[in-house]
């Protein structure tokens, strides 16, 4: 990585148009082209409206989707897997207002940030272990920018494994297990399926699994 690449790297936030993964540069400049209304870039974090000291509770998930976060700018909204963990906020105090899988829909996060091990939308889903390699070093910073974090929530494995080596932990002796709570680098790393509409649909994750992950957070921040 050259002097430029690792300085664009200290910041929590790629730029629009970061070179870092050349494959999903081009995959984003062939969709910039094809949808030029869409968003079409990495994307930024979801942070709460009353800034980055209040949050306590990182989410990670895995990357955006083609026609959800990549097409509307922000995790998790325009595409199924939003309507479950947003309404599962909701329900448990970390997000207030309606969520209409809009950015302007007047959400807000409470306490709880949302981010992706893989800030740019990688063809099929299905980012490279090069790319989540590279884009740890936006993630790494991520984490360290919430001086009052308490936990983090991985969504699926590979957002696990990125996390626990942001976090220098060891794969190996740190699992991912759905419903599992580790500690890791001083913050307690809770885990659970992604909630992709596949997930949902094959039962590998029901909501009354998401939603018990989330009751034992809330929980936990409270303790
Ligand atoms: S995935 Fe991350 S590191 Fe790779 S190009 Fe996108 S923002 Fe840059």
């Amino acid at each position: 990585m050259s002097g430029a690449a690792l300085s664009a790297a200290s910041s929590p936030e790629p730029d629009r148009n970061c070179p870092l993964c050349p494959r999903l540069h081009d995959f984003i400049a062939a969709w910039r082209q094809r949808e030029p209304g869409w968003f079409n870039a990495p994307v930024p974090t979801f942070l709460p409206p009353v800034g980055e000291d209040s949050v306590r509770l990182l989410i990670v998930g895995l990357a955006p989707g083609l026609r959800g976060a990549n097409r509307t700018g922000r995790p998790f909204t325009g595409d199924y897997a939003g309507d479950l963990l947003y309404r599962t906020l909701i329900a448990q105090g970390l997000a207030r207002g309606e969520f209409k899988a809009r950015p302007d829909d007047g959400l807000a996060l409470v306490g709880t940030a949302i981010t992706n091990a893989v800030r740019c939308v990688p063809p099929e889903n299905k980012p490279v272990g090069a790319e989540i390699a590279t884009c740890r070093t936006f993630l790494m910073p991520t984490i360290a920018r919430f001086a009052n974090l308490r936990a983090i929530l991985t969504l699926g494995s590979i957002a696990h494994q990125s996390t626990v080596r942001a976090l220098g932990g060891r794969v190996a002796t740190l699992p991912f297990r759905h419903g599992g709570r580790q500690q890791a680098g001083g913050i307690t790393l809770f885990s659970s399926y992604h909630c992709s509409r596949y997930n949902t649909n094959t039962g590998v994750l029901t909501e009354e699994m998401f939603v018990a992950v989330f009751k034992e957070i809330a929980v936990f921040l409270k303790s």
